[in-house]
């Protein structure tokens, strides 16, 4: 199956409109193996759009379960998408991720599961996250 098609699958069983913006926002992402920012993403989209229309589409996918935010260097938010399992505001992300101190690019390790931690009562968890620096496989 090819990318195109993957989007269009991934939008219909997320119960999202199929438009030519968020099909090539998609297709984007599944072409990289690391995080994308709204900088990024400016930069890659060839089809019409201002800066309002990607963070809508980009706010819709994070609503919908198909991307997670990603932290960067500079605490700045970046997106990856979802590994399945995750819906409309309940997403399953609690993997780690690492950026790399060369290229700063933020990749999802969808295979290390963030530890589980227990906390007192008199903290209540919202969410967690786990980040690892260093250098990644294309800066080695
Ligand atoms: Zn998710
Ligand atoms: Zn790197
Ligand atoms: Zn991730």
């Amino acid at each position: 199956m090819n990318n195109h098609k993957l989007a269009e699958d991934l939008l219909t069983s997320h119960g999202l409109r199929r438009t030519q913006i968020r099909l090539e926002i998609l297709q984007l992402f599944m072409q990289q193996d690391h995080a994308l920012s709204v900088n990024d993403l400016e930069k890659m989209v060839k089809s019409s759009h201002d800066r309002v229309t990607l963070y809508r589409a980009l706010n819709s996918f994070e609503e919908n379960g198909i991307l997670h935010q990603t932290p960067d260097k500079s605490g700045n938010m970046r997106y990856a998408l979802c590994a399945e399992g995750c819906s409309g505001h309940h997403h399953k992300d609690e993997h780690a991720h690492f950026i790399c101190d060369e290229c700063n690019q933020t990749y999802c390790l969808q295979e290390v599961k963030i530890p589980d931690v227990k906390l007192s009562d008199d903290y209540q968890l919202n969410s967690v996250s786990y980040t690892m620096n260093g250098i990644c496989k294309d800066c080695q």
